[in-house]
């Protein structure tokens, strides 16, 4: 039985741990802030993902102290060559490189599961972490929220988070709850929203626009094969370390970049014949991934390789929709939504984990202060914390949802207007323009306010919303 001192102590339930839910651990920890996680399955699991983490996340995980362990297993990236359905290089391009000098953090990619061991590791307190432990159920009163897990234990918290990913358990038990008064809503939290602007210049430049969008459902057209193969210098190797090819084809598109030394990160995104939503959205077998080889094999991605070539290197494959929006509710009484649970984007610019720690620092920015001066908050006083985030992150969230959408068409040429913007446009935009444009987006990333700022960064550097 707990004592007085410990049910009356707040205390952060968190339903989820991959990036979102051990980003938050660590905040919390290194905050002082008591809390406990409830991951579904295993900690870092293989599944043959990569994970991109671009500058402002980089600046947080450096105040995490988790950063090195990264860097120490990357090969920063520093060109990419774009192609035609030809093989012919029509962007030989060094933006990578100059946003480094501009920002002087680099971009790098990592695999997923590594990225997740440094997380896990580097929680000093594991105790908190319980693996193997899904969320079924929550209930709430005054002052406390009371989880139930799949083996029928309850914990008591003073608030949940849901960072449990696109089929958010927590998001789906809080629309049951808000549909008593509200079915409407409930039925938009679990479909989402979406909308994007096909913008061609935009597309490529990235990051520019930002739009509010109240159109419902997580919607899906474009499913993706994602992959790690083995890029060996000794046997066969398909692209230098540090180096990114993207090819165009109509309709489909292909990145492959050579992140770790020894691997190579590959994706095949195919544009599909019908638009799903969500809950329907198709789920994969490796045989439709098979189906996928057998029809797209044969594309070359960069010189002197192809798709196929690729696959039969590989480590781990899995194929994927890739569903994109933004959920209109985000908060309900002491449940608040992050991550993936409330905003999806496609995956070609790789930044929808780094959205995510986005959401880390806007909402821990918000809570770590209120609990240092009232460590025992009101739900009014909590309600405005969850309200801040959700102004901070909402917006940011539509623009990283919708430019990585475009990103997505552009690069598999869905339309005419996009096909000239890649070929006669884009290429003539000097790298040092495109640097400076994605330093601007970059810099309105946000970092931890009550942690330190590494010495990169400039004294006085203003946070942004
Ligand atoms: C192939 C691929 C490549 C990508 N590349 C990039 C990239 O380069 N850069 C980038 O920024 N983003 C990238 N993304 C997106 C990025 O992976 C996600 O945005 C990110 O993983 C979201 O993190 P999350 O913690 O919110 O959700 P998730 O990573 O989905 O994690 C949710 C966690 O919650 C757990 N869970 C589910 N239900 C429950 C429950 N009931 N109780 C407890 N736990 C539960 C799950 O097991 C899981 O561990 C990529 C995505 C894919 C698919």
């Amino acid at each position: 039985m707990a004592s007085n001192q410990e049910t009356s102590q707040f205390k952060v339930l968190i339903a989820g741990g991959s990036l979102v839910g051990l980003g938050l651990a660590l905040a919390f920890e290194r905050a002082d802030v008591n809390y406990e996680l409830f991951e579904k399955g295993d900690f870092a699991p293989q599944l043959g993902a990569s994970i991109g983490l671009h500058p402002h996340t980089i600046r947080i995980l450096e105040q995490l102290g988790v950063w090195k362990d990264i860097e120490e297993q990357v090969v920063p990236l520093q060109d990419r060559n774009h192609y035609d359905e030809k093989g012919y290089c029509f962007e030989e391009s060094h933006v990578i490189a100059r946003i480094q000098d501009v920002l002087k953090r680099p971009i790098i990619f990592v695999e997923r599961c590594k990225a997740l061991e440094v997380l896990h590791n580097n929680v000093k307190d594991k105790s908190k972490l319980h693996a193997q432990t899904a969320v079924v159920g929550y209930e709430e009163t005054a002052d406390r929220v009371t989880i139930t897990t799949e083996d029928g234990e309850q914990h008591e918290g003073s608030i949940l988070i849901g960072a449990d990913g696109i089929h958010s358990k927590v998001r789906k038990l809080m629309a049951d709850k808000i549909s008593v008064t509200d079915q409407s809503l409930a039925k938009e939290i679990n479909e989402g929203g979406f909308k994007y602007f096909l913008f061609p210049l935009f597309s490529a430049l990235m990051f520019c626009i930002t739009d509010n969008s109240p159109n419902p459902a997580f919607t899906s057209e474009y499913n993706c094969i994602f992959a790690v193969s083995r890029n060996d210098t000794e046997a066969q190797q398909f692209l230098p370390d540090a180096m990114v090819h993207n090819v165009y084809y109509d309709g489909y598109s292909a990145i492959a970049a050579a992140g770790v030394h020894g691997l190579v990160f590959w994706f095949l995104f195919v544009k599909s014949d019908s638009l799903t939503r969500t809950p329907n959205c198709p789920r994969f077998t490796d045989e439709d991934a098979e189906a996928y080889i057998e029809k797209y094999g044969s594309s070359a991605v960069g010189p002197g390789y192809t798709v196929k070539n690729l696959w039969d290197a590989r480590v781990k494959a899995t194929m994927v929709p890739l569903e994109e929006g933004v959920i209109k509710q985000w908060t309900h009484n002491r449940v608040v939504l992050m991550g993936d649970a409330v905003h999806k984007a496609t995956i070609n610019p790789g930044l929808g984990g780094n959205l995510g720690y986005e959401g880390i620092a806007r909402f821990t920015n918000g809570l770590v202060p209120l609990l240092k001066e009232t460590p025992s908050p009101s739900l009014e006083q909590l309600t405005e914390v969850f309200n801040q985030y959700v102004a901070g992150q909402k917006p940011r969230a539509h623009t990283v949802v919708n430019n990585s959408g475009q990103i997505t068409r552009y690069e598999a040429q869905s339309s005419w207007t996009l096909r000239f913007a890649s070929r006669y446009i884009v290429p003539w935009v000097s790298d040092g323009l495109k640097a400076k444009l994605y330093a601007a987006f970059s810099n309105g990333g946000p970092w931890l306010s009550y942690l330190p700022l590494p010495a990169t960064d400039p004294e006085g550097l203003k946070l942004p919303n």
